[in-house]
């Protein structure tokens, strides 16, 4: 599950996404807790957004897409019989069908996307077990 709807303040800006509905029913559950961009930056971190399919830093301009990419991998290799995986929408890393991508020139090219966490993990499991959370 993305850990900031577990209510880890790992956002970008030190703040958290609780979903205490989703903590609640999932109480008698493990859960396993992920956070791509944090393993990677830290926390706070520069904003990311999702350009042509590339994540990129929006200070540093840095390309973060086989970072988080591999995170995925190395995520799904270590857990390989989930339930269900929950992914924080509007991510440009956990986002599974609601990441904004844009061109080079900060066009909006769909709000559809999914983010580079989510797109890995697609491959690694089955697609209905891969839940978003707004
Ligand atoms: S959406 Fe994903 S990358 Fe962003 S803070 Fe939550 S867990 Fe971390």
């Amino acid at each position: 599950m993305s850990a900031c709807l577990l209510g880890r303040p790992c956002r970008y800006d030190g703040r958290d996404k609780r979903d205490q509905e989703l903590i609640d029913e999932l109480a008698d559950w493990e859960v396993v807790p992920f956070c791509p961009e944090e393993a990677i930056l830290g926390t706070p971190r520069e904003t990311i957004d999702l350009v042509r399919g590339r994540a990129i830093g929006n200070e540093s301009g840095r390309d973060y897409t086989e970072a988080i990419r591999r995170e995925a991998e190395d995520f799904a290799r270590a857990n390989p019989d989930l339930e269900a995986i929950y992914l924080k929408a509007k991510s440009p890393s956990c986002g599974l069908t609601s990441a904004r991508e844009y061109d080079e020139n900060k066009n909006l090219l769909s709000h559809r996307a999914s983010g580079i966490f989510a797109k890995e993990l697609k491959k690694w499991y089955k697609r209905d077990i891969l839940k978003e959370r707004r």
